[in-house]
């Protein structure tokens, strides 16, 4: 496997865990649609027995993204070397849950994807009674006083949706394992992607994705990744994978591989539109503030360009004119579409309040400050002028 060697990450997403086929030589995996593998006597088989458990092609889309995301676990150890493929984001995080038990205390970011929330606070509080602790986690104080030792999961997602914070995710994983060696620390990296931000530098145990975002990139694939990073741990998610069977299909797998094959240049053209945009929107008179990493003025520009080689393609900002405005201004843009989900080529903008995080109680959004001039833009890359000129023309539907 060319992946023995060492491979910069615009390489990596091409050939990160990657080998031809051996029957055919073929250069991309077939897609594998058994659902079974023929024995040729009972319990001898070529380490395939049902697609639940193992699929060639999902197996080709887990090592890309365990390669890119640094994992150490090798394919002796791991037959997808601790990555691992699920139907979406939610069934990851879901199965990701399943690691502890009944009961355990639980501390996750406050800002969180709507749905990561849900899962947590209605599904899980209740069937598998998660003592759940909401704090932000991008206060280093805050992290000293709710990471105490009886906590067995930390859950933080960086930069958060929407509002773009960022948790220093060395700093938190050095104050967890302090008070409990023993404590799993994950992270969201949905947004950020591996391409900017590796969390098991930073000490952390499993990275989660919605794939269905910049790993796939193409608005037709709901899915979700796990990468863990010690093979233990490989062995309890190949379990959980397995018992709970909420896996990605080998279409699935096929066309979101294929997507990340461009993530490098994707990726490349994101950050640099979205720090167009951002600029625009920051000089705007009808722009309240705007809160996008690559800025001088987040709060945390100095921490994020320590942490993330680039800021992604998210950016958030307030509009003058509260939701009166926002909604005029969401109706008037035709470069951003307005649809829910982020990541993919195609510009989107989002009104979190009515869309995303309406699963978020009202007073909670209110707390966290996701109020109705908030919009979260996914930023394309389409050409950024024609970005800029969709704004502009929308500002001006918003002044009548
Ligand atoms: C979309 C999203 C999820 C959920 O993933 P699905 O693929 O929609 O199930 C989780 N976290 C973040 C940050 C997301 O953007």
């Amino acid at each position: 496997m060319i992946d023995n060697h060492p491979m910069r990450p615009g390489t990596r997403v091409i050939h990160g865990g990657q080998r031809p086929e051996p029957v055919t030589g073929a250069i991309m995996p077939p897609i594998f649609t058994a659902a079974t593998y023929v024995q040729e006597s009972p319990g001898k088989h070529k380490g395939f027995e049902y697609t639940r458990s193992h699929n060639p092609t999902r197996y080709a889309l887990e090592r890309m993204v365990a390669s890119l995301e640094g994992s150490s676990v090798s394919e002796e150890q791991d037959p997808s070397c601790g990555g691992f493929a699920f139907a979406s984001g939610l069934a990851a995080t879901a199965t990701i849950l399943e690691l502890v038990d009944h009961g355990s205390r639980v501390v996750a970011m406050d800002d969180l994807y709507g749905g990561t929330r849900r899962l947590m606070s209605q599904v899980r509080a209740r069937s598998q009674g998660l003592d759940l602790h909401y704090a932000d986690l991008s206060d280093n104080a805050v992290c000293a006083e709710v990471l105490t030792p009886e906590t067995r999961m930390v859950w933080v997602e960086t930069p958060t949706n929407p509002l773009m914070k960022i948790a220093d995710l060395t700093a938190i994983a050095e104050i967890a394992k302090a008070a409990n060696p023993d404590v799993l620390l994950a992270c969201d990296n949905t947004f950020a992607c591996p391409r900017h931000q590796r969390p098991f530098e930073h000490g952390f145990d499993i990275v989660m994705h919605s794939s269905t975002k910049y790993l796939n990139g193409h608005s037709d694939v709901v899915g979700g990744m796990v990468v863990v990073n010690d093979a233990p741990l490989a062995e309890r998610l190949r379990f959980l994978q397995n018992a709970i069977g909420s896996v990605m299909g080998p279409m699935d797998a096929y066309l979101t591989l294929r997507g990340i094959k461009t993530l490098d240049v994707r990726m490349e053209r994101h950050g640099n539109n979205a720090q167009r945009v951002a600029e625009f929107l920051e000089g705007h008179p009808q722009v309240e503030r705007v809160v996008f990493p690559g800025l001088a003025s987040h709060p945390q520009h100095e921490l994020a360009r320590r942490q993330m080689s680039g800021f992604g393609g998210m950016v958030t900002f307030f509009i003058q004119g509260g939701l009166e405005a926002a909604r005029t201004l969401l109706e008037s843009l035709h470069v951003f579409q307005l649809a829910e989900s982020l990541g993919a080529v195609e510009s989107l903008v989002n009104h979190p309040a009515i869309m995303t995080h309406a699963s978020v109680p009202a007073e909670t959004r209110a707390a966290l400050g996701i109020s109705d001039s908030l919009i979260r833009l996914s930023v394309g890359i389409e050409d950024a002028q024609d970005q800029i000129d969709d704004l502009e023309r929308a500002f001006k539907a918003v002044r009548g």
